[in-house]
Formats: structure tokens, sequence, C-alpha cells
């Protein structure tokens, strides 16, 4: 338990027993998740409590969100890059037409998107569709 309490202070979070919770369940999680999956998944949890403590993971650079095009918000755990001054990971994400799973590719890299003049980049996210290495097998 106190490597997740470090993990948290890292980030500069207060590490409430419901956020360590929160981060244990992540960690053990091998694709994006979405709240409704973390509800399921914990017991004597609500919404509420838990979309605030997402909502604190993102806002410290712990977590990212992904839209990977289902039109559910996805949450993964970020590098260690991310921090309270922002996210800085910009990997690709991998979304499995076959069992549904999205996945953060953390050693691919988007590429650096060039924009006309006039426009100002808000953020960048690139999805990739396809079969993931154990549907393709
Ligand atoms: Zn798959
Ligand atoms: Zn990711």
């Amino acid at each position: 338990m106190k490597e997740l309490e470090n993990k948290l202070m890292e980030k500069r979070i207060n590490p409430t027993a419901m956020r360590l919770v929160v981060l244990d369940y992540l960690l053990k999680q091998t694709n994006a998740v979405s709240l409704t999956d973390m509800e399921l998944s914990l017991e004597k949890t609500d919404r509420v409590t838990l979309y605030r403590s997402v909502k604190t993971f993102e806002e410290h650079g712990l977590v990212h969100r992904i839209d990977d095009g289902t039109g559910i918000t996805k949450f993964a755990l970020c590098q260690p890059a991310c921090t309270v001054d922002g996210h800085h990971d910009l990997h690709v994400h991998f979304y499995c037409t076959n069992c549904g799973e999205t996945h953060c590719l953390p050693k691919t890299q988007i590429p650096e998107v060039k924009l006309p003049g006039g426009y100002e980049r808000q953020e960048t996210s690139l999805l990739v569709k396809g079969l993931c290495a154990e549907c393709k097998n």
C-alpha cells in the first residue's frame, strides 16, 4: 500500500482510501477502462465519487482519457512524463475491432502534425483500429 501512496504523492494527489483503491485497480488493467468498468469492478463505490477520483487523477497527470470512437470515454494510466502541469505522453491508441479493447501504445508516438497558419492546437489524438496481437493469433 505504501507504494500506491507514493505514486499518488509523486503527482501531488492526497492519498485517500478511495483514490488508493482506484489506482490499485488501474494498475492491474492491461487495457483502457470506462467509468462503468470501474464501477462494476470496485465494490462500495458510487459513480460520483469514482468520477471525482478519476478527474483528480486526470488533472494531476496520472491518467488520461481516450476517445476510441465507441462513444464511451475510457481511461488509462499515464507515462511518468505527465505531471500536474500537463500531459506529455502523445502516444497512439489502438482499438481492437474484435475484442473491443482499447490499448495505449506508449512506444508509438504521434508524429508532429503541422497546422496551417491561424490554427491553434488544443490536443492531438491518434487512434488506430484493427486486430490486437491476441485476436490476430
Ligand atoms: Zn483484440
Ligand atoms: Zn494512452
